[in-house]
């Protein structure tokens, strides 16, 4: 899985703005995301989807995105998360690593329902963001 890009990610061998780590996950932020703070939460181990995954992987997916909701709760005053996962191509399911969406709202109206799958609707300042939750 070497051309994997969120294997790359977890080696470190690419770029990414980490927000957090526990011996089976990273979260970093979406590059392209759809709200500030828009993250995502992989197992280190590569799986394509919660349907290969085993349960194990499962849980620690989700225990982290739970750990990530708080902080982005509290770093950024979000007042509410949605999550979601793509799983399989016809879900829209980009990259073949398994990964949870987890995007904080600040309010109703923030996200339209169109902007869940038009990405690059806000052009937000990644470094920016990603300082306010690790300070
Ligand atoms: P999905 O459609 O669920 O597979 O979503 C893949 C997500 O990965 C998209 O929201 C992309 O913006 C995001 N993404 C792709 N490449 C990177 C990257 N190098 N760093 C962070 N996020 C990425
Ligand atoms: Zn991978």
């Amino acid at each position: 899985m070497s051309e994997c890009i969120f294997c790359k990610i977890v080696k470190g061998e690419l770029k990414a703005y980490k927000i957090y780590e526990n011996n089976e996950c990273i979260a970093f932020l979406d590059i392209n995301p759809i709200n500030p703070g828009h993250t995502l939460v992989v197992p280190k181990k590569h799986v394509e989807n919660i349907l290969e995954a085993d349960n194990d992987t499962i849980s620690a997916v989700f225990t982290a995105v739970r750990e990530v909701s708080k902080l982005l709760i509290n770093k950024l005053g979000a007042s509410g998360i949605n999550i979601i996962h793509n799983a399989g191509r016809a879900a829209n399911q980009e990259i073949m690593h398994f990964h949870v969406h987890v995007i904080p709202r600040y309010d109703p109206e923030d996200i339209g329902l169109v902007d869940w799958w038009r990405r690059n609707i806000k052009k937000l300042n990644l470094e920016e963001i990603y300082r306010r939750i690790i300070s």
